[in-house]
């Protein structure tokens, strides 16, 4: 297999199966482990399937993954044929008002963490901070206070489990507790195991455009009006501060719920990508587009029938898929909710030699990814044909169709898989052309893109290409080497030169033809202001976005990607 140096040591990191601390199986193995577990849905699904023709799915998925075409989520890698056997990534569970449910939900996620799967909730059901307890006489403390507690279930957690735990936690913008929730993050050390998003309501949209004032409520009850353009100007100096809190379209999220019959859509999972119902789970795969380009022009025979066995490969997975929760089994069996996606855009578009901030770029984004969902629908359809449809299909959006998910695209940060695949990070640009980056508990590693390496190799002597190579290192971007021609320049962009508006749009291009979400963060240079981050949240609103999250470099004191003094 082609692994990096750095894909090797995650690996052995968390990956590989260990005994003693020490591994116990190569990344060959490993992908074996999966591929066979994996295909034992095939036989389980159809019991006179022949050994040969099981043999050749195991070497289908096999070769699936060991060519680093796809790659399903971390979860999956992990622990498939093997006794967690949990392959999930992204969890949604549901906090009622009751102590009961409140520590029922915090048990689950205790379970899910444990697993590596990462958990989102919507505290929008708890009374506000200051309502009356009936039992007892006394006084809530209000969504923000429990989330405190979800929070330090997961910090003692994190130590036991394979991955370090992370949650999403959403209250509605007409929540009487809104305002403090907004602001729960000011301190970089509160809440470290939660992403925050607030749920913004299409009535809120609509008074903010008005200028008008909005309603806190609860429970039928009207706390506070407030002037939506307030509320939202707080929103915007927090995510202008430190990044923090996000924000999703709560309506245009459940335009897109594909069984609204069985409940609302009300959170993500931990990093926006995955609308789910209470209950609910996907499992996530990747496509690597950085595969799918040869002499500048795309494999679109080689991309379909990728998507295929990666449809086939992720369907799959739920049949072998083993929650530690019930009710999750059985929302994740009626629904059959599948996530493809990519990773590696941004190489895929130095391959092309297509700047990533240019209408080309944004046009094929939305070709490609219309591509992708079309075949992905097509294998789902024939998925149908052979094992039946999604149980719930009649309670859904596609009654009366034949269709083997409920979902089937989803654009996954893959934060980790894309350095197992040893490329670019979902649809990301690149954010620098040579960095340092810290991963997993503090390890660092230093990492030139592999197509700029190329590209300095063939065109610079050995020692010119380590000078440009060294020189790049410094600053992460190309700007200035004099000895690289505009228009390879051009080419060469990294994140946080490319124009935030230039970020959206291509979210919002992948989002047309994405059935769930698009993660995807909007790198702001140090100095952008809270203007410029106000304008790409109304920009993400008018394109169709269905949520947003925006850092701005050097805004939080531990950052993942360092690169030199002038970044
Ligand atoms: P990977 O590359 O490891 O497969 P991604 O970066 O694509 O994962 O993240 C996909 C989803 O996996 C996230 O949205 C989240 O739901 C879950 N996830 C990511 N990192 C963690 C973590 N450290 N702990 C728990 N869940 C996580």
């Amino acid at each position: 297999m082609k692994l990096t140096r750095n894909a090797r040591l995650i690996l052995e990191k968390r990956y590989l199966r260990k005994e003693n601390g020490v591994p116990v199986e190569t990344p060959e193995e490993m992908f074996m482990r999966v591929a066979r577990a994996v295909a034992f849905a095939e036989k389980k699904l159809n019991p006179n399937l022949s050994e040969d023709k099981l043999e050749e799915y195991i070497e289908r998925f096999y070769t699936l993954m060991t060519s680093l075409d796809f790659l399903p989520n971390s979860p999956t890698l992990m622990n498939a044929g093997r006794e967690l056997g949990q392959l999930s990534a992204c969890f949604v569970l549901p906090v009622e008002d009751s102590m009961e449910a409140i520590f029922t939900a915090l048990k689950d996620a205790a379970l899910i963490h444990k697993s590596g799967g990462g958990t989102g909730f919507s505290f929008s059901r708890l009374r506000p901070k200051n309502s009356p307890v009936r039992s007892t006489g006394g006084i809530a403390s209000g969504p923000v206070s429990f989330m405190k507690v979800f929070n330090a279930a997961t910090e003692a957690i994190k130590q036991g489990g394979t991955r370090r735990g992370a949650n999403m936690g959403i209250l509605r913008v007409d929540h009487p507790d809104i305002l403090e929730f907004i602001r729960c993050k000011e301190d970089n050390n509160e809440l470290t195991n939660f992403n925050i998003s607030v749920a913004l309501t299409k009535e809120f949209m609509e008074a903010l455009a008005r200028d008008d004032y909005y309603e806190l409520k609860f429970g039928g009850k009207v706390y506070q009006k407030l002037k939506a353009r307030e509320v939202f100007d707080e929103i915007v100096s927090h995510a202008w501060a430190n990044g923090e809190p996000g924000i999703i379209f709560l309506d245009r999220l459940n335009e897109g719920n594909p069984t609204p019959e069985l409940g609302e859509i009300e959170a993500t999972n931990p990093c926006g990508e995955q609308p789910l119902l209470p209950y609910e789970a996907c499992n996530l795969g990747s496509i690597n587009l950085s595969h799918m380009v040869e002499d500048g022009r795309i494999l679109w025979d080689k991309l379909a029938d990728t998507v295929y066995w990666s449809v086939r490969f992720l369907d799959n997975v739920i049949e072998v898929n083993q929650f530690p929760i019930e009710k999750i089994t059985e929302m994740v069996r009626g629904n059959r909710k599948i996530g493809l996606g990519v990773m590696g855009w941004a190489d895929m578009l130095f391959k092309l030699k297509v700047p990533y901030d240019s209408e080309e770029a944004v046009d094929l984004g939305y070709k490609l990814m219309s591509f992708i969902q079309k075949e992905a629908v097509k294998a789902s359809e024939s998925l149908a044909e052979e094992r039946g449809s999604f149980p719930n299909i009649e309670k859904s959006i596609y009654r009366g169709k034949k269709r083997r998910n409920a979902t089937c695209t989803t654009i996954a940060p893959t934060g980790t898989i894309s350095m197992i695949a040893g490329t670019t990070s979902g649809i990301e640009p690149v954010f620098a052309l040579a960095y340092t980056k810290n991963v997993l508990d503090g390890t660092s590693l230093t990492e030139v893109n592999p197509v700029f390496e190329e590209y300095v190799r063939s065109n610079f002597s050995p020692k010119e290409a380590e000078q440009i190579i060294a020189r790049v290192a410094i600053t992460g971007n190309v700007r200035d080497i004099a000895e690289i021609p505009p228009e390879v320049k051009r080419v060469f962009v990294t994140a946080l030169e490319i124009a935030p508006e230039w970020h959206i749009r291509m979210q919002a291009a992948f989002q047309r033809a994405t059935d769930n979400a698009v993660s995807k963060t909007v790198n702001f240079p140090p100095t952008a202001t809270k203007e410029d981050v106000r304008r790409v949240f109304e920009l993400a609103y008018e394109l169709g976005c269905k949520g947003v999250t925006v850092y701005r470099s050097g805004s939080r004191e531990s950052q993942v990607y360092v690169t030199g003094t002038q970044s």
